[in-house]
Order: C-alpha cells, then structure tokens, then sequence
C-alpha cells in the first residue's frame, strides 16, 4: 500500500468511527420539545443569531412572535423584512433609546406592556417561536420581575421555542435554559472607527 493509500484508509477508519459516535448520539437524543435558547456575551451576533433562526422557522411554516424590548433611534432592517411577514407579530415596544431616556417610570410602563404581549404569547401554542431581543436590560435595571418571567417561560406550550438576547442573562433563566451561547468581542469595527451601517448593525 503506497503512502497516501494508507492515509486514505486511515482516515476512512477515523470517520467510520466517528459516524458510529455520532450515530448513537443522534438515537439517544430523541425527545421532541419546544427549547429555551439564551444569547448572551459581549461580542456581535446575538440579535442577528436570534433573527436568522427565526428565518429558519418561518421556512418550516412556524407562527412567530417578536418584542423588541428596547426600541432605537433607527427602524431596523429585520423590523422592516419581518413585520408584515404573515407567519410574525412584531411588536417594538420601549419608548426611545433607553440609553437616553431619563424617564425611568415610562420605560417600566413600556417593560410592563411588553411583557403583557410577552405573556400572552407564551400562553398560545399556535406561536411555535418566540423571540424577546434585549430582554435581559429588563432584569439589569429592575424593570421586571426574572422569577415571575421564568415561571411564565417555564409553563409555556411544549413545543414553543424561545429566543431571548441581551449582553448579561440573570442567574434564574439560566438554570431552565437548555441552550446557552455566549458570543466572544474579539474585534469590533466600531473600535477602528466605523461608522454603524444599516444592514450590519441595524
Ligand atoms: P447584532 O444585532 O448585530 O446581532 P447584538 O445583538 O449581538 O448585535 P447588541 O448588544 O444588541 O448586539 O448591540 C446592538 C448594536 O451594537 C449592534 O448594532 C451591534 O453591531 C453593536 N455592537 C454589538 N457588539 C458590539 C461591540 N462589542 N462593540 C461595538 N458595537 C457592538
Ligand atoms: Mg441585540
């Protein structure tokens, strides 16, 4: 057998038992649910992530919910692709640019309203996929109870997914996620000077 024969045949044993591993792991995973995926972490990715899996369920035909719980200056452009989707309610809720508002009464007014739609949601099964982007500023600054809104996330429809977004994840939604992504900054144009464009950061 030459030389690159033998790699050949090496490397089809490699696959050949790493199939099998995979085989297994495919057959023991076998329960159909609705899941809570978290996505956290400094870096860019998280809303985009969120949106972008939502693409892939309106595909399969799924009903999906939005709330957008902190509303920007600019109108996005998955606010501007997605709202008159007919398979996705997008609601932007917030008022103004958190960041800048001073008027902390209105803003957990705005939380409290969102998160009645949220609720909403969360009880109707006809919604196979949620997604709350920046959902976690409402737990940073106290504008909403996490214990209540786990205990709402955890009573949901069985097959309903759940998205949420946000830069740090409370403690409490952690422990009934099943999946969890923590997106790294380890460059950022932003930091090189340049300017927020539509269709990358909006
Ligand atoms: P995206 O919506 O692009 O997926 P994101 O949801 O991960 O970003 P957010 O924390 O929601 O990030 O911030 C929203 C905006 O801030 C986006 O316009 C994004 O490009 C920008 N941004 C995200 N991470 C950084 C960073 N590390 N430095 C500077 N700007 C950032
Ligand atoms: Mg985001």
């Amino acid at each position: 057998m030459s030389e690159q024969q033998d790699k050949d045949q090496r490397h089809k044993e490699r696959m050949a038992r790493k199939k099998e591993i995979v085989d297994q792991r495919i057959a023991a995973a076998q329960e159909e649910r609705g899941v809570l995926i978290l996505l956290k972490g400094n870096g860019k990715g998280k809303s985009s992530s969120a949106f972008g899996t939502m693409a892939r369920a309106i595909g399969h035909g799924h009903k999906c919910g939005v709330i957008q719980f902190i509303k920007g200056r600019l109108q996005t452009g998955e606010f501007l692709f997605f709202k008159d989707h007919p398979q996705v309610e997008f609601h932007v809720m917030g008022h103004g640019f958190t960041w800048e508002t001073q008027d902390r009464n209105q803003d957990i007014e705005a939380a409290k309203q969102a998160w009645e739609v949220a609720k909403r949601m969360l009880a109707d099964d006809s919604y196979r996929m949620l997604v709350f982007d920046e959902m976690s500023y409402m737990f940073k600054y106290g504008y909403l109870d996490v214990n209540e809104v786990a205990e709402v996330i955890s009573q949901r429809p069985l097959m309903q997914n759940v998205m949420i977004s946000g830069r740090t994840m409370p403690e409490e939604l952690e422990a009934i996620a099943d999946t969890i992504s923590k997106i790294l900054d380890e460059k950022h144009a932003f930091r090189q000077g340049v300017k927020a464009q539509a269709g990358i950061e909006f």
